[in-house]
């Protein structure tokens, strides 16, 4: 099926008078006809409901769309786009592991990243995602468990080279892990390209409205973890009787050590009623993703042609750094565009005070038209200096297209430009 139709149908199929809609299951537990039947569950987990930590049938029934979208074998949904990046991570790594990153990468993933999982003793490395491949090897120890990019960056705007970095990882035998937010299993299917886990916050596109905080994880089920680097998959859990999980669980090992494991023990997972939410957001995404794309190339283009405007960065234009990639890789450039006005942090201020339409917030990819200052806001911190350095220069607005009416999203972006 396409995606239209798998926006839609995926994950739940009602029999014989059941509800037309998924429902939301609003239960912590589930019941058992016997003391036997419940011990039962126990020695199957992962294909019986045993408490709503871990497993909901409504949370479930979208995991299955999603990993259907993604061409996965699995998907695990979390609470927070934060909390399926952090559990993908530690699914491989222990302290004293070390894994890859691009440098590209939504800044609070560079915070957890840099900061946060040092303190557990677990070390990232950086590399630039336009390194060339002797570079990205060098970057190796024989501690890496693991090479982690964005399809689509935000708020870079970069497009991964998804099969060099995949290639480049199955050459030392560990996995390349994907946040693809920004582009959707409708613009780009990273498995499709050699990655072999994919994560999402589902808090931006997916779910499309801003109405909720949600993440989650896809296996693709195609990486082989019998190298003997991944010991923590393919030798036995103490903590669930000694199940080996490559053993029992084979191809979806992965997702099926994420739920059992650390799900169970963390504890982040949506509940039934976000997992409702994002299922409706989900059935419209292929339509969205599509008037995204068609609303934000003319933006991109009106806002190039302004002699206001100092530069701009959209890989859906063909003079775009990323035009090539974004060609090859996404079926359309998704609905955000970073571009410069001249006249530096005061003017952007003025241009993102005199927007009626489009609203101040800290968000992308939200349904209604918005933008952020990121020299005022996420990077206030920072001198002029230090915000070129960290390539946000203080004149720079993330402007994340909506799905009003192209002609007032135009007209909105007029009256600012003017008001320069
Ligand atoms: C927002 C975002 C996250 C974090 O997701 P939350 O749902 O806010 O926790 C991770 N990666 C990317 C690319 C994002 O845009």
């Amino acid at each position: 099926m396409k995606d239209e139709t798998k926006c839609l149908h995926s994950g739940y199929t009602p029999k014989n008078a059941e509800p037309r809609v998924v429902p939301i299951v609003q239960s912590t537990t589930y019941v058992y006809d016997s003391t036997e039947a419940v011990g039962a569950v126990f020695d199957e987990p992962t294909h019986s409901l045993i408490y709503s930590r871990f497993a909901n049938p409504t949370v479930m029934a979208v995991e299955n769309k999603i990993a259907d979208l993604e061409s996965g074998i699995g998907a695990m949904c979390t609470s927070s786009g934060q909390a399926a990046t952090l559990l993908s991570i530690l699914n491989l790594c222990n302290a004293g592991d070390s894994f890859i990153s691009t440098s590209q990468i939504y800044g609070g993933t560079v915070n957890l990243f840099s900061y946060t999982l040092k303190k557990y003793d677990i070390e990232c490395i950086f590399v630039d995602c336009d390194a060339d491949e002797s570079q990205i090897h060098a970057a190796f120890k024989p501690n890496t468990k693991l090479v982690f990019g964005e399809t689509l960056a935000n708020p870079a705007l970069t497009v991964l080279d998804l099969e060099k970095f995949a290639k480049i990882a199955h050459a030392h035998n560990v996995p390349l892990i994907i946040d693809s937010t920004f582009a959707t299993p409708v613009l780009c299917k990273p498995i499709e390209y050699g990655a072999d886990i994919v994560v999402h916050s589902t808090s931006k596109y997916m779910d499309g409205h801003a109405l909720q905080v949600g993440g989650v994880i896809i296996d693709s089920g195609n990486f082989d973890w019998s190298s003997g680097d991944f010991p923590m998959i393919t030798t036995p859990d103490e903590s669930y009787h000694g199940i080996t999980y490559t053993d029992v669980y084979g191809k979806s090992a992965y997702i099926i050590k994420a739920r059992m494991q650390l799900m169970r023990d963390f504890g982040v997972y949506p509940s039934a009623h976000s997992a409702f939410l994002l299922n409706l957001g989900l059935e419209t995404l292929a339509l969205r993703m599509q008037r995204y794309c068609e609303n934000a190339i003319v933006v991109a283009k009106h806002l190039k042609a302004s002699d206001k405007v100092e530069s701009i960065c959209y890989p859906g234009l063909e003079d775009d750094k990323y035009y090539a990639l974004a060609q090859k890789y996404l079926k359309g450039a998704s609905g955000v565009i970073s571009f410069v006005v001249k006249g530096g942090k005061s003017a952007a201020i003025k241009f993102m005070d005199s927007l009626e339409l489009a609203s101040n917030q800290v968000h992308v990819a939200d349904i209604r038209t918005c933008v952020l200052h990121p020299a005022s806001a996420t990077h206030r911190q920072l001198t002029d200096e230090q915000l070129v350095a960290a390539g946000v220069s203080p004149g720079m607005i993330r402007f994340s297209v909506g799905l009003e009416h192209i002609d007032d999203i135009i007209a909105d972006i007029d009256l600012a430009l003017k008001a320069l």
